[in-house]
């Protein structure tokens, strides 16, 4: 009976549930000490121009380098830290170091047009945030069209007219840059595309991955690629590993591609390495071609 199949549930779960909330704890006690210990950084991941290969920009990706679980990805501790309240100073330590990285890339002789900087829902109902950005801004001397604020799809669904929606907005107005992250699985419309002014769609991994031999995935991208180019705006494919995606997305007119195949996430130090090896390599093509 339904009792019975009750007990068993509790019986069957319960020593699972509570290691995951043992793990919970065990994670946020250590949240505060780890903020405090600077163990909370972005990884950078380079962003590319299709055509021409040049570097366009890096997207920050934050990490919490834990001294005993080594680097977590957000997907293991940025919605916990949320919910407990740790956003905001998680959102604004990735968007300094995002801001200071330009400029170190800058000193070391690289320039590097923008950094993407996500920022959840929760940052962006936030009614100071946009003066924080523009502050963080100015006394980094960045011009704000230098960073790409990453807004998921989903949030132009979710929310019609509240706080997100006009700080998006002042966000625009300010000079900011907006890009559409995840695109193509949210199911916003070409209407709300319009109305945030959007600069660039981030077309999601899931329509990337494995393009080159799936000809509905090719379909759908070709779909929204269209679309970017009637509305004017540009197109990024995430998640690009293979030469064979690369040479898909890039022949259907996608304008930046962003993926493992052109450069891992990475910390800031290991970035100069690579930009000055991809530098090297960019200029052995332009030589093999003239
Ligand atoms: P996203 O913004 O869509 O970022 C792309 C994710 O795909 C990143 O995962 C990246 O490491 C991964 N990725 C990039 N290229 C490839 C590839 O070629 N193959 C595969 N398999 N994966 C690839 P990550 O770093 O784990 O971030 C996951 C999500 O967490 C991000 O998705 C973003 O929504 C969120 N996130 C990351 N950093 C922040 C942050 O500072 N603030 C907020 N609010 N959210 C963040
Ligand atoms: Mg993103
Ligand atoms: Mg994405
Ligand atoms: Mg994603």
């Amino acid at each position: 009976d339904a009792q019975s199949v009750g007990d068993d549930t509790v019986r069957l779960y319960a020593p699972a549930m509570r290691a995951e909330l043992e793990e919970r704890d065990s994670l946020l006690r250590d949240l505060s000490r780890g903020i405090e210990s600077n163990e909370i950084k972005p990884f950078f991941q380079p962003q590319i121009d299709a055509k021409t290969g040049a570097v366009t920009g890096f997207e920050a990706l934050v990490r919490w380098n834990h001294p005993k679980r080594g680097v977590l990805s957000p997907f293991h501790f940025l919605d916990l830290a949320e919910k407990e309240g740790f956003g905001e100073t998680i959102g604004e330590i990735v968007l300094s170091k995002s801001l200071d990285a330009l400029i170190k890339w800058e000193a070391a002789g690289f320039f590097v047009p923008e950094v993407g900087v996500n920022f959840s829902s929760d940052q962006l109902a936030d009614n100071g945030i946009v003066d924080r950005i523009r502050r963080e801004a100015d006394a980094y001397s960045v011009a704000p069209e230098r960073i790409s604020i990453e807004v998921l799809e989903t949030i132009m669904i979710e929310n019609d007219d509240n706080d997100v929606v006009r700080n998006i907005k002042r966000l625009k107005e300010n000079g900011f840059s907006i890009d559409l992250d995840d695109f193509g699985t949210g199911h916003a419309s070409i209407s709300n595309i319009r109305r945030f002014d959007v600069d660039r769609v981030k077309i999601d991994r899931s329509f990337v991955s494995g393009i080159d031999s799936d000809e509905n995935l090719r379909k759908m991208t070709l779909a929204m690629v269209r679309m970017a180019q009637g509305l004017g705006i540009d197109c990024l494919a995430e998640g690009v590993e293979t030469p064979g995606e690369r040479a898909v997305l890039t022949q259907m007119g996608c304008t930046h591609l962003q993926g493992y195949g052109i450069g891992r996430p990475m910390a800031i130090h290991d970035t100069f390495t690579w930009l000055n090896q991809y530098r090297l390599f960019l200029r052995s093509q332009q030589k093999a071609r003239a």
